[in-house]
């Protein structure tokens, strides 16, 4: 079958054009995912840049080959910008612009200006190495992990090797029959393949951002705003596959419950705002306290729980205490007027057994937390032993001026 080139050369531009409107859309959706406009961008410059090139005119005071070849340029640019910008990287502007000056300055030199070949050459190279570094870039950002990467990687490395094939091609031409070659069976196939790279990528742009959007939405659904530890949704779930998997590999899981001392008498007292960072305080110094293997939420108001896998009972003890002497002895600066709060903390302790469930875990903790409470707040208890706190038993907030 026989297809007219600058048919099929004009349904790429549409198609370009288009895959660029519909990332456009995308971006209106969601405003930060400003690497869909970049590559929007890239895609409008093609769907410009073929025809251009392809007219027999003066654009801007230059032959349409030379300034199209220039927008050929500057396309890729921009996609290898997007890539940067998928990957929460400022785009480089020098990066975008370096292709289209090599292209005027190669073009000011008569051995470059004279030799179609060379242009050719040059202008496929320059086109190869920013695909390649678009695939890269979405490379490196691997740690992210987001499924639609993936996709993106291969669309882009293939569509580089593509342009390296057609460099070496060019390169090796013979500058007589370059004209004759690139009409050949190359300048099809990349018409056909570009079709395949400009909807694909722009499909797969579209899913990460809503793929990282999806991710965003799911972490904030499991996370406490103040905070910003898990919250109670978040808790139950690691908690629960925690336990399972210390009971199969038959280790101490620990669970300690923390709840604040008169924590309503600091609201009442120094105000609501003072009292979400007293929150912040404990949580700050909590998390500098604990292992990384260990797992700290607030599951509401002003209780924190804290799983210890791998911890005996007694263990679990020595960490939930450094914790309420070191809270203790804490200050935290009042919002309003600068006072010093000092607030306490009491919590119970709860290992787990080979027969216990998260319920059975939770509920003896809990029985400890309202024991350390009874018997007069800031101190930890466990089943098997309490400690006594250094200051007065039931001490509430203390201001100090
Ligand atoms: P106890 O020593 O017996 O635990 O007394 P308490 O005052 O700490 O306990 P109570 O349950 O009476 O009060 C808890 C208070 O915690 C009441 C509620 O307004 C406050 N609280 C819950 N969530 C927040 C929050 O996010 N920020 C602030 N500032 N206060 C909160
Ligand atoms: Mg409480
Ligand atoms: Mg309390």
């Amino acid at each position: 079958m026989e297809i007219d080139l600058p048919t099929l050369m004009l349904a790429g531009s549409f198609i370009t054009a288009a895959s660029g409107v519909f990332l456009v859309f995308a971006w209106l959706q969601n405003r930060e995912a400003t690497g869909m406009l970049w590559w929007a961008a890239g895609n409008f410059v093609l769907a410009a840049a073929v025809p251009i090139v392809a007219s027999k005119d003066i654009v801007f005071g230059m032959p349409s080959t030379v300034f199209g070849i220039l927008l050929l340029n500057i396309s890729p640019a921009l996609i290898w910008a997007a890539a940067s910008a998928c990957n929460g990287r400022k785009p480089h502007v020098s990066g975008i612009a370096a292709g289209a000056v090599v292209w005027l300055l190669a073009f000011s030199l008569p051995v470059i200006r004279e030799q179609p070949a060379a242009q050719v050459t040059l202008n496929l190279a320059v086109i190869c190495i920013y695909f390649m570094a678009a695939a890269t870039e979405f490379w490196r950002g691997r740690a992210e992990p987001l499924q639609s990467r993936w996709p993106l990687v291969v669309l882009l490395f293939l569509h580089g090797l593509f342009f390296l094939a057609g460099t070496i091609d060019a390169a090796l031409s013979d500058p007589e029959t370059l004209r004759e070659a690139m009409i050949g069976n190359w300048f099809k196939l990349i018409h056909f393949e570009t079709l395949v790279f400009v909807v694909g990528t722009a499909i797969f742009t579209v899913a990460m951002a809503k793929e990282r959007a999806e991710h965003r939405y799911l972490e904030a659904a499991r996370v406490d705003p103040l905070t910003g530890v898990a919250n109670r949704r978040a808790f139950m779930e690691t908690a629960e596959s925690l336990l399972r998997r210390c009971q199969m590999e038959d280790a101490p899981l620990s669970i300690v419950l923390f709840d604040l001392d008169h924590f309503k008498a600091i609201n009442d007292t120094f105000g609501h705002s003072s009292g979400d960072r007293v929150l912040q305080k404990f949580t700050a110094l909590a998390r500098d306290l604990l292992r990384s293997t260990d797992y700290m939420a607030r599951p509401g108001g002003e209780e924190f729980a804290m799983l210890l896998p791998g911890s005996s009972r007694g263990a679990a003890y020595v960490v939930a205490e450094r914790i309420r002497a070191a809270f203790a002895e804490a200050t935290c600066t009042c919002a309003g007027d600068g006072h010093e709060i000092r607030a306490t903390v009491s919590a119970g302790v709860a290992t787990a057994g080979p027969s216990s469930t998260l319920d059975s875990l939770i509920a003896e903790a809990d029985r400890m937390l309202y024991s350390a409470k009874a018997e007069g707040r800031n101190r930890v208890k466990t089943g098997e032993r309490t400690i006594e706190p250094p200051r007065s038993p039931d001490a509430p907030m203390v201001a100090a001026a």
